[in-house]
């Protein structure tokens, strides 16, 4: 078993941005990752071949919780490392979150959101909760491989996310909070749920004041826990329909300003939507490597196909996107450490990896032809698995949207992209 001191050693490390510190010392643009990044990313990548690609398919197949690999991961450092430093995490920075994954989403990216969920639920608290939230939730942690989950979509609402009904009613030192929420990723295992709900029953209240974020305890009396939906793809993760009724909340367990919710909420896509893309760029890695050893195996025509052209066209245009994808993941990561956190370059890495992972998923299948289709063959898994990541975190409409938005607000303020 991997031991903790390794990430303990980049966590204390001076020097551990990709590149910022370098810039900020004269250096300039370079891609090198230090040293102790390095050593992270191979721990990241042993871990996954020993402990995540073994029991993939088992995870695919019977839709099993993997306990056992967040167990091990939790046991040897790789869940919850944006924990800070102060409540017993190790407060890796975006980068090194971005390597981890990456290393995930090459061995499975149904165990990968699995983990990246408990990110998804902590970072409202890291970024917006007082200190004893942040002692009560975050420490726990750290000290017990438990899982949580972030309540936000409901049936009727999810891109608009401002659509949402769940209602929270204050009566003295405490919320009443009523409704449903849906596609609740870890929502069958979560020991606590980061709950958005409308506090202000003004149907005319705007968005930045109509909201406000919880922490919920999952064994509450009234909150109810759906069936495991059965997805297309990612079936090691745990998605579930979440019903709140009269689940009394304290007000201490408010998180941010009352009413103040939905910034909450929307601020934590900053720091998660780069572990999304660093996923996907994962998978598409993983196609790239199927397909193309594949590709030297299979022989048609008296060759191996990758001899015919078409094919290694193919293969040459999945590892140009997997290199694209993962610049513009660390440097999405890279905008966080750097203190410039923003929407922009998180939905620029989110909407284009979760593409090429598309594409290269798609395109591995069409390299292996018939076997491609087959579940003997690990490529229809990919193709399954990628498609999610179109989907949520925001869909890809919606982060060309963000980007959109941005870009012109840009051109209108100074006149151009440069
Ligand atoms: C497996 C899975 C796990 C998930 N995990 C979580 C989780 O842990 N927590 C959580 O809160 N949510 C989670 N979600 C929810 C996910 O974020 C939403 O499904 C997603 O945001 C899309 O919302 P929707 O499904 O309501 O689609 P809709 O919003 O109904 O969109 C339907 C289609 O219309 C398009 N569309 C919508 N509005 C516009 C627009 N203005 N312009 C252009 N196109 C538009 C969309 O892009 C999409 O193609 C998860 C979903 C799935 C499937």
């Amino acid at each position: 078993m991997l031991g903790r001191s390794v990430f303990r050693t980049i966590a204390q490390s001076a020097n551990r941005t990709f590149s910022a510190q370098a810039a900020a010392q004269g250096a300039g643009l370079q891609f090198d990752l230090t040293d102790e990044q390095k050593e992270l990313q191979e721990t990241a990548r042993k871990f996954v071949r020993d402990n995540v690609i073994p029991v993939a398919a088992h995870h695919d197949k019977t839709g099993e919780y993997p306990w056992e690999v967040m167990k091990k991961a939790h046991a040897c450092g790789l869940l919850n490392t944006d924990i800070p430093a102060e409540y017993g995490g190790l407060d890796l920075s975006m980068v090194e979150n971005v390597l981890i994954g990456e290393a995930f989403g090459y061995g499975c990216t149904g165990i990968g959101t699995g983990v990246l969920a408990n990110d998804l639920a902590e970072t409202p608290l890291i970024l917006c909760a007082n200190d004893d939230i942040k002692k009560r939730y975050l420490t726990r942690m750290i000290e017990e491989p438990i899982m949580a989950a972030y309540c936000v979509t409901e049936p009727g609402a999810g891109s608009d996310v401002s659509g949402g009904k769940t209602k929270a009613v204050k009566k003295g030192d405490e919320y009443i909070i009523n409704g449903t929420k849906m596609w609740i990723t870890n929502g069958g295992v979560a020991s606590w749920y980061f709950v958005l709900a409308r506090s202000d029953p003004d149907p005319k209240a705007s968005s930045g004041k109509a909201f406000t974020a919880f922490v919920v305890d999952a064994d509450t009396p009234g909150l109810t826990r759906g069936k495991k939906e059965i997805n297309m793809g990612q079936r090691a993760s745990d998605t579930r329909m979440i019903s709140f009724e009269d689940v009394r909340v304290p007000a201490k367990n408010v998180i941010g300003a009352p009413g103040e919710g939905f910034k909450v909420a929307m601020k934590t896509f900053d720091k998660t939507r780069p572990i999304v893309a660093a996923l996907a760029t994962g998978l598409a890695a993983r196609a790239l490597d199927e397909a193309a050893k594949y590709a030297l195996e299979r022989k048609t025509f008296g060759v191996p196909i990758a001899q015919h052209q078409a094919v290694a066209f193919m293969l040459a245009e999945m590892a140009m996107n997997v290199e694209l994808s993962k610049l513009i993941t660390y440097r999405s990561a890279w905008e966080v450490d750097d203190g410039r956190p923003g929407s922009y370059y998180a939905s620029l890495a989110k909407c284009f990896a979760a593409d090429m992972a598309n594409q290269a998923a798609t395109n591995a299948v069409q390299i292996f032809g018939g076997n491609g289709f087959n579940s003997e063959y690990p490529v229809e898994k990919l193709m399954r698995d990628a498609k999610i990541f179109q989907i949520y975190e925001g869909t890809s409409q919606i982060q060309r949207m963000v980007i959109a938005r941005q870009l012109l607000g840009r051109v209108k303020d100074v006149g151009g992209y440069f």
